[in-house]
């Protein structure tokens, strides 16, 4: 697959699923109690990290960005490219949604009232309620892991070998998987 500068856009078509996941889930609700902002987009961008191919991500937006540029908290990215090449389901996309919107975390102070945001990690590899919901064995059942798979065993023909395509930034509130 030739390589294409990155391009990402805010998608209407997840944005509407994520707010549908949103309401469909009590563990989610503390995203519209709190007023969170989440942006949706679709990337075109062949994510790799740590060997894993990556279907999607989470990340906080950093004050820096949030106080001119970026108009929400969180911003979830689909890496279409790679959903696609794994003939993703909508059932699919939406575990995936739900995965990632899994990742948005905060914290209210019970006195100042004040939020605090960070991204959450896995607790078992995988999110507990995922493994509740749809079963320690859903990869067996033909749906597919959380948000990264083995790149090399499950799509080395999309991916370059070798390096990560992940930008060394140190950031420490993005979540690869
Ligand atoms: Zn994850």
């Amino acid at each position: 697959m030739s390589k294409e500068p990155e391009r990402a856009y805010l998608s209407d078509e997840f944005s509407k699923m994520g707010k549908e996941i949103i309401d469909g889930h009590a563990d989610l609700q503390f995203i519209t109690e709190l007023g969170l902002t989440i942006g949706f987009l679709t990337s075109n961008k062949l994510k790799k990290h740590d060997g894993m191919a990556v279907f999607a991500d989470c990340r906080k937006v950093s004050e820096f960005y949030k106080q001119e540029f970026v108009p929400f908290d969180f911003l979830i990215t689909v890496y279409q490219n790679t959903c696609e090449f794994a003939h993703f389901t909508e059932k699919e996309y939406r575990i995936l949604l739900y995965h990632e919107l899994l990742h948005v975390g905060a914290k209210q102070n019970e006195k100042t009232g004040e939020v605090s945001m960070f991204v959450r990690p896995h607790d078992v590899q995988e999110f507990r309620t995922i493994i509740d919901q749809f079963g320690i064995d859903w990869a067996t059942k033909g749906i597919r892991p959380s948000d990264s798979v083995h790149a090399g065993k499950f799509v080395g023909e999309l991916y370059d070998e070798g390096e990560d395509t992940e930008e060394k930034t140190g950031e420490e509130d993005q979540i690869q998987a």
